[in-house]
């Protein structure tokens, strides 16, 4: 073998500085292999060592050599990222405008990234031991209606790019058609004598284990990971390298999970793919079902993207013809039907304590006939605010614009946006009376007048402050479905994709705020929020003692589009609605978006960053709106603002953005900005 001669490697680090970087690699030993592309290697960097991947491997290098710096180590240990991961990930940088290493570093386990190498070299030893799992008992896979059947046949039949919108409505087994699809597929490739590997994102961690168990029990005999921001260090190391080395031959994940590494990767599924969740909102603001369509198309894969709402950008891309529409009409569980919605008109019926005299009587029938009744309001604590009668003052948090909310059960005032919390004053700060009122209703005061209405029964409320310990979410989910809760209550967490076979009866209190909200987007979710929970009524199979399920929604404006199309369950009739006026003020998915945000001590000069920004290059094709204060302005002291971007060209928006980005890092001032593409808050 010739001797090796030494090169120059350029890596990727995570630094905010929009370069790779050059490094000399020599050998030190004759039994060193030649390093690889997609490596990471541990590399001085200023007076510190950091580790880096290796992107490129060169005979030469543009910079002087007296200012090339020698590679540390590499880490052979660890098989190389794939050309195909690192140009997801480059795709993902120039895309969403951020340097690459700002990219591939963070979403690699911290062990991954760490100097000593010890917690990587017991994770590989750790997988290295990880046999063929046992053969856990296998739960038949229940037989598929025509529609289910029909869409599995359509998904399996090619193995190369498509979208295909899997529309079906609320318990019409989606998750069954993602399972069969992912089951004759890994067939299909052992047959061929490969391998093959499945990724399912879900958008809600607490709808991990449930679907994890299902995985289990249909596939004894294969390594199934898990990939989302609740697993400990150590074991997301090992779901992550289980991945990267082909061994997990599905990966089940939250949005983070869309950067794993999967040499064999065959299908991707995106469930819920209309959910929020999906799209990162601090760093790397991406969204992972663009990414990972992104990813189907690099790699010629088909990928299905699942919901009973989609998205509005998904379904104008189906009526488009660019995505294939599969439907499922109808509920999975034979005899299983939809339930039926009414609106409760809360202009003309009085409810006392927030709950209106026909709510109360169907939870009441419920409580008789020992079935489980669900109550969704989208507000956690007690009272949203606290007031003085006497002098008008208010629970304004200092720090932000937004109110302190009172939490009744722990005795404080709490803000949602930033950490602060006080006691709950005895008397009024401004004048002294002693009689403050808790105005609205959380989920709190709620509970606490179920128990007053039902004292026999039993109450639960699931929020982020019921289930702050970690699996205390999963806990509570389980005693729903042993069935020893009567009324279960809680916010959008209670919503989402949970399978509970006694509950017959919804309520929905008070999503009215939504309708008028600043943000385009605001009905869409609304309504798809409003569909998923309802969905979560009547899911098994109506037994003859069961009462047929009903969905009844306290509304004051009972006259709305959003509720009428909400009482036919008309997606169809609702998206074309909306779809309709997006095209006719141009709005997305008409037109495309960026959001270039500031922070400042002062809104002055938040603004004036914006403005300058705005003016700093010509931009021909791209529509600059004015700068403004973010609807909340203040958040935890700092003042922030915002100036959004337009074109009907994605790609003119894009060339835009790379030299508008380039021209704004140097700018001087140490004003912290950030910028989002396709933003969907606004
Ligand atoms: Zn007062
Ligand atoms: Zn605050």
């Amino acid at each position: 073998m010739p001797p090796l001669s030494p090169c120059i490697l350029r890596l990727a680090l995570d630094t905010p500085l929009a370069i790779e970087f050059d490094y000399r690699w020599q050998p030190q030993s004759g039994d060193d292999p030649m390093p690889r592309v997609g490596q990471l290697a541990q590399v001085p960097f200023g007076r510190r060592e950091v580790i880096g991947l290796i992107v490129a491997i060169q005979a030469g290098s543009d910079y002087a050599p007296d200012k090339i710096r020698d590679i540390t180590a590499i880490r052979y240990q660890l098989p190389p990222l794939s050309a195909h991961w690192i140009a997801l990930s480059r795709f993902a940088a120039d895309y969403y405008q951020r340097p690459l290493g700002e990219v591939v570093l963070p979403c690699l386990p911290k062990n991954l990234r760490a100097l000593k190498s010890t917690a990587l070299d017991s994770a590989l030893k750790k997988i290295d031991a990880l046999g063929i799992p046992p053969q856990a008992a296998t739960t038949a896979a229940p037989d598929l209606n025509t529609d289910q059947q029909a869409a599995v046949d359509a998904i399996t039949a090619v193995s190369d790019y498509r979208v295909s919108l899997l529309f079906g409505v609320t318990g019409s087994g989606k998750t069954e058609v993602y399972l069969r699809s992912a089951e004759k597929i890994l067939e299909r490739e052992r047959q061929q004598g490969g391998h093959a590997q499945i990724l399912i994102l879900v958008p809600e961690i607490n709808l991990t284990p449930q679907l994890e168990n299902s995985v289990r029990a249909r596939f004894p005999g294969l390594h199934v990971a898990s990939l989302h921001s609740q697993l400990s260090e150590g074991e997301r190391t090992r779901s992550w390298i289980s991945a990267h080395l082909g061994q997990a031959s599905i990966v089940l994940g939250t949005r983070l999970a869309v950067l794993a590494s999967m040499p064999h990767l065959k299908l991707i599924v995106i469930d819920e793919e209309h959910d929020p969740s999906y799209k990162q909102q601090e760093g790397l603001r991406y969204s992972a079902r663009d990414l990972a369509i992104w990813r189907a198309r690099d790699l010629d894969i088909p990928v299905v993207l699942g919901s009973a709402t989609p998205s509005m950008e998904s379904w104008h891309h189906a009526d488009s013809g660019r995505y294939r529409k599969l439907v499922l009409a109808q509920r999975a569980a034979a005899q299983a039907v939809l339930p039926k919605i009414a609106l409760i008109d809360m202009e003309r019926i009085k409810a006392s304590d927030g709950l209106a005299p026909p709510l109360i009587a169907a939870i009441r029938e419920r409580l008789a006939r020992g079935e489980q009744s669900l109550l969704f309001l989208n507000r956690r604590g007690y009272a949203p605010v606290v007031n003085c009668d006497a002098c008008g003052w208010i629970s304004n948090c200092q720090r932000c614009t937004a109110f302190m909310v009172l939490h009744k059960p722990e005795r404080r005032l709490r803000c949602h946006h930033c950490s602060l919390e006080l006691r709950i004053p005895s008397s009024c700060p401004t004048c002294g009376n002693v009689d403050l009122q808790p105005l609205g209703r959380g989920t709190q005061r709620i509970e606490e007048y179920l128990h007053v209405l039902f004292p026999e029964a039993r109450v639960l409320r699931i929020d982020a402050d019921s289930t702050r310990k970690k699996g205390s979410a999963q806990a509570a989910f389980e005693t729903v479905h042993r069935g020893e809760v009567d009324i279960l209550l809680g916010t959008q967490m209670v919503a989402k994709g949970h399978d509970f076979q006694r509950l017959t009866l919804v309520g929905v209190i008070n999503p009215d705020t939504a309708l008028f909200s600043h943000d385009y987007r605001a009905g869409e979710r609304l309504f798809a929020q409003l569909m998923q929970v309802a969905g979560r009524a009547g899911r098994a199979a109506s037994s003859a003692e069961m009462s047929q399920s009903e969905v009844l929604v306290q509304t004051r404006y009972a006259q709305h589009p959003l509720y009428r199309a909400l009482l036919t369950h008309d997606f169809p009739g609702f998206a074309s609605a909306t779809l309709e006026e997006r095209r006719s003020a141009g709005l997305p998915p008409f037109v495309f978006q960026a959001l270039l945000r500031a922070e400042s001590k002062t809104l002055a000069k938040a603004l004036e960053f914006l403005q300058q920004a705005r003016d700093l290059l010509p931009h021909q094709g791209i529509v600059m709106n004015d700068p403004v204060p973010m609807t909340m302005t203040r958040v935890a002291g700092v003042e922030r603002a915002q100036l959004l971007l337009e074109s009907t060209s994605r790609s003119a928006l894009q060339s835009f953005l790379k030299s508008w980005m380039q021209a704004l890092r140097k700018q001087p001032g140490r004003l912290r900005w950030t910028l989002e593409v396709d933003p969907i808050d606004i």
